[in-house]
């Protein structure tokens, strides 16, 4: 048999370096602070960390419905979500105890209530966190600030301003100029590097800009707490956030997709395509916008956004650890099309040093193997793979707040 003209497999030389971000410095993006009544927890505690839904034990007088009780039915579920399993795989590994969940919430505790910080360290040390960005309305001395290892920026947080302002004020015009001034201060004096808003969560993506006057004739009803007329007065001031933003020259932090607060609403309104008839107007296009927890499960819309609107960034938190299974995947998704200079890792870690931490490490293995496919096909060079791990860890975040360093 005669052989084809052109032979259909060739042999290649593959690529065998293997790409290794353990030592790259990372800047956790979206964190929070520590809460010190967890500094020991039980296995089922521990696992409830990495909780976002609602518990099955409804108790009075608590309206969050993530703080509910669990039936023992609940905790065995929440043990075994992949996330947990993987924090079990990794943190045993590094704390020398056997990969069980008993085995290393104990190990954790005896480390924790012997010296809390020292563990801290030991796990942002293995991770190589430099920086985290804070969502925090604590001030630059607090202790639960000094807890944290390594620099720490602050972002101002809309949510209580705003209400307190409700409160307090006795105008739409009056609340603006107040809360103006305070977030002027806040940045200029105090230090915060940006700004948290919760649009999803108070009123859902799909919304119209509110003007002065529909705002001023809410007010009244806003202040004996209508909900619609809270969300007519929110949308004003989110969209003159974002406008003083530029003033400021500081990011807006906009919670997209999953978030730990959206069980009681519209969770499809929290798609950030609904967004863009509001973010796209020209006005707004020089906000710097930071999508946190990459939208997910709308993580290809996201990183569609940051590819077609300038002023729009993907900070891979709530996916990274949440999705520790499918973590390839989803770098893989926002690689695909975002401006490899518009992502940032971020962690979304709240009460316990486990959760930045496993973002970090669970990140690192994936943007290892996503990376390392896009090298064996030819599509980048290793060096070019390297610099845009390094960039997705750590630089692109730094050049975002470069400014108030
Ligand atoms: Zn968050």
């Amino acid at each position: 048999m005669q052989e084809p003209p052109f032979p259909i497999m060739k042999k290649e030389k593959r690529c065998t370096t293997v790409l290794d971000f353990n030592k790259v410095p990372v800047i956790d993006n979206h964190s929070h602070p520590f809460d010190l009544e967890k500094v020991t927890l039980d296995a089922d505690s521990l696992a409830k960390v990495f909780f976002h839904g609602i518990g099955d034990i409804p108790t009075e007088g608590v309206k969050k419905a993530k703080l509910w009780g669990t039936t023992d039915e609940l905790r065995y579920h929440l043990r075994h979500m992949g996330v947990v399993q993987t924090m079990v795989c990794l943190l045993s590994k590094l704390l020398g105890c056997p990969a069980e969940l008993e085995a290393v919430a104990t190990e954790r505790n005896r480390r924790t209530s012997e010296n809390f910080p020292a563990y801290t360290r030991l796990l942002y040390e293995d991770a190589g966190i430099v920086g985290s960005v804070l969502d925090t309305g604590l001030p630059r001395n607090d202790p639960l600030i000094d807890l944290i290892p390594g620099k720490v920026m602050r972002l101002f947080q809309m949510d209580p301003l705003l209400d307190k302002l409700i409160e307090k004020t006795d105008s739409y015009k009056e609340l603006l100029r107040e809360y103006q001034t305070k977030l002027d201060l806040a940045v200029k004096k105090e230090g915060f590097v940006g700004i948290k808003c919760h649009l999803a969560e108070q009123v859902g993506f799909g919304v119209e800009s509110v003007s002065d006057a529909e705002a001023e004739a809410n007010f009244p009803a806003a202040k004996v707490k209508d909900s619609d007329a809270f969300k007519k007065l929110y949308v004003a001031i989110f969209t003159r956030t974002l406008l003083q933003c530029q003033e400021l020259r500081i990011p807006l932090h906009l919670h997209t997709g999953c978030t730990g607060g959206l069980w009681n609403g519209p969770i499809s309104n929290a798609d950030p395509f609904l967004l863009v008839p509001l973010i796209r107007q020209p006005k707004f296009l020089q906000t710097k916008i930071v999508f946190l927890h990459a939208a997910y499960p709308w993580l290809q819309h996201a990183a569609e956004l940051a590819h077609s609107l300038p002023h729009v960034w993907v900070d891979m938190s709530w996916t990274t650890p949440w999705v520790s299974l499918r973590l390839v995947e989803c770098y893989k998704e926002v690689i695909g099309i975002a401006p490899l200079s518009k992502l940032m890792l971020g962690s979304g870690g709240h009460d316990t040093p486990e959760i930045p931490w496993l973002a970090v490490k669970t990140a690192k293995i994936a943007l290892a193997e996503a990376l390392g496919d896009v090298v064996r096909l030819g599509l980048l060079t290793y060096q070019q793979a390297e610099k845009t791990a390094r960039m997705i860890l750590h630089d692109n975040a730094a050049r975002m707040y470069s400014s108030h360093s």
